[in-house]
């Protein structure tokens, strides 16, 4: 016997209309890149989403096909998330900090019909744009008079204006009632090895992601709440947090190309934010920008960090020095991102600073939707005893199935999705990742997690960022090697670093070597790039 309850698709623009509707005033600022601070609100970007699904109609552009964006945070881009999706397109956000020669290989793939973009990518336009087989019109996100010179524009035909190309549509549009499976996004996932891979989201797994997302052990967002999302909308969907704005009302505010700390901060004050989230090496501009001046968030409360592991000494800093809570997440592209969150139970109420520090710097339990386990080489589950390390494997409706045109077959195993990530669960169900299983360092045949020596070395006050890797050893295959970079000014010596591991870590696990480098090389969204030092430091030779 079916139940009797009203059939309806879980569809991205039901969230709009909803913002629409009920949220209608509701603010979202965004810092453009011609500069200035711009207000609109949720009435607005209805309004304009709608005037966006008329001119892809216009375009000629049908359902499925791609539609791309190389955009900042911003509320255009936010009009396209709704009019692309909405309409039955697939929103392709393109990550602009790709080298050109993988943006090429994506839009082909991805065979893009249309690409939007953001003026600040425009050299970047003209360098690839005659090498994109499939992209017909080419849509700066601006008005007239700041779109490119004339003799510039002349060589690419089909340039458009998008306040032009809003202006000429009515903004009277009926969003389709599409199937809740249909494709609604497309995110390529960085490819450290191989080609990039496109992970396509559909209606349906974007509405329940955002709907755990917004749960209260999870962002935890409301009404109530200003965020702002320091994390890319071409990184995951921004984690679903410009879905998020419109279903639960929340304020938004975008801040563009403006990721240093002194503009963020700028934004967080004036706009009252509340909320926020990124990538660990985000928080530490802003959190240098912050301590230099001796400043104070006076309305930040909750801070979601993820997409590599926070460092507990940045977790610890943001509580005491600055009151604001890390909600520290794990996740990835292939998990529409978020997978846990690193929220008390009951009987974390009331212990001791130490004992909350350790919960919050675990990645987190699984939210409601994600079902996950730790295995070990042969497949099967290893226990929730807070020891035994294994594979990550997680299943669940916003969990991939298979990557765009198959790219390099089932990826399932039994059914789950092998995450690549090595982890301990406690056993109340917390996850402590240890390591991707591609950085694991093997000494002797006995693991050694890169993370925890990682977040040790971070911990120390000279320490701007720290990557452990792997070096060739002759006797134990491999063994640790750390490369540090100082904060400016900041004196520290491989001996005095080494010391501070003393009563950290078993002995075994202390680094054989330190080197101090100017820069740790980051990835396009963010992250160390530990491949790219393995390569470096491939032929070092640990002291004996
Ligand atoms: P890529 O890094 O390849 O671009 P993703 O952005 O999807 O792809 O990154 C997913 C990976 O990032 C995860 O598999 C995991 O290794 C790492 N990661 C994400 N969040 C965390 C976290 N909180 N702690 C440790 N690692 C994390």
């Amino acid at each position: 016997m079916n139940g009797q309850m009203m059939q309806q698709p879980l569809l991205i623009s039901s969230l709009i209309v909803h913002a629409e509707r009920h949220h209608a005033e509701q603010q979202v600022v965004s810092r453009r890149v011609e500069g200035d601070i711009h207000r609109t609100t949720y009435r607005e970007i209805a309004a304009r989403s709608r005037r966006v699904a008329n001119a892809l109609a216009a375009l000629g552009v049908q359902a499925g096909q791609r539609v791309a964006t190389l955009a900042w945070n911003g509320y255009r881009h936010m009009e396209l998330y709704f009019g692309v999706s909405g309409s039955g397109a697939v929103l392709h956000t393109v990550n602009p900090r790709l080298h050109p020669d993988q943006i090429v290989y994506i839009a082909d793939h991805a065979e893009d019909q249309v690409l939007f973009f953001d003026m600040t990518f425009w050299p970047l336009i003209q360098a690839v744009a005659s090498r994109c087989k499939t992209i017909r019109h080419w849509v700066a996100l601006t008005d007239r008079a700041h779109m490119p010179p004339a003799e510039q524009a002349a060589k690419l035909p089909n340039l458009l204006c998008y306040e032009e190309l809003l202006a000429a549509q009515s903004d009277r549009y009926d969003w389709p009632a599409l199937d809740e499976n249909t494709a609604s996004s497309l995110c390529y996932t960085s490819g450290t090895t191989g080609n990039p891979k496109g992970v396509l989201y559909s209606h349906r797994s974007t509405l329940l992601h955002t709907m755990a997302a917004a749960l209260p052990d999870c962002l935890g967002a409301g009404a109530g709440d200003c965020i702002l999302p320091v994390v890319p909308m071409f990184h995951v969907n921004s984690w679903g947090i410009v879905y998020l704005g419109p279903m639960t009302g929340a304020k938004l505010v975008l801040p563009g190309s403006g990721l240093d700390g002194q503009s963020l901060y700028e934004l967080f004050e004036s706009e009252g934010v509340t909320l926020s989230a990124g990538v660990p090496t985000v928080w530490q501009g802003l959190l240098a920008y912050v301590d230099a001046k001796g400043l104070k968030f006076s309305t930040m409360r909750r801070s979601a960090i993820g997409g590599s592991a926070c460092p507990p000494a940045m977790i610890k800093k943001f509580l005491d020095d600055y009151g604001v809570r890390v909600i520290h997440a794990w996740g990835m592209t292939e998990i529409s991102p978020i997978g846990t969150a690193a929220a008390f139970k009951a009987q974390h109420v009331g212990q001791s600073a130490d004992e909350r520090l350790a919960v919050m710097a675990t990645q987190g339990r699984a939210i409601f939707g994600v079902d996950l386990k730790i295995v070990e080489e042969a497949g099967h589950e290893l226990p929730w005893d807070g020891q035994a390390t294994g594979d990550v494997y997680v299943r669940g409706p916003w969990v991939i199935s298979s990557y765009f045109r198959n790219e390099g077959g089932d990826p399932l195993k039994d059914g789950w999705f092998p995450t690549g990530d090595v982890a301990k669960m406690t056993p109340e169900g917390y996850m402590v990742i240890t390591d991707r299983s591609k950085d694991v360092i093997k000494s002797g045949g006995e693991w050694i997690g890169s993370i925890d020596l990682e977040n040790i070395a971070m911990s120390h006050p000279a320490v701007a960022m720290a990557a452990c890797i792997a070096a060739h050893h002759p006797k134990w295959d491999e063994r640790p090697l750390l490369v540090v970079m100082k904060k400016t000014g900041a004196t520290l010596t491989r001996e005095e670093l080494l010391a501070f591991y003393d009563g950290k870590i078993a002995k075994w696990w202390t680094p054989d070597d330190v080197v101090f480098v100017d820069a740790i090389p980051l990835g396009a969204t963010g992250k160390m790039q530990k491949i790219k030092l393995r390569e470096q430091f491939k032929s070092y030779v640990l002291p004996t």
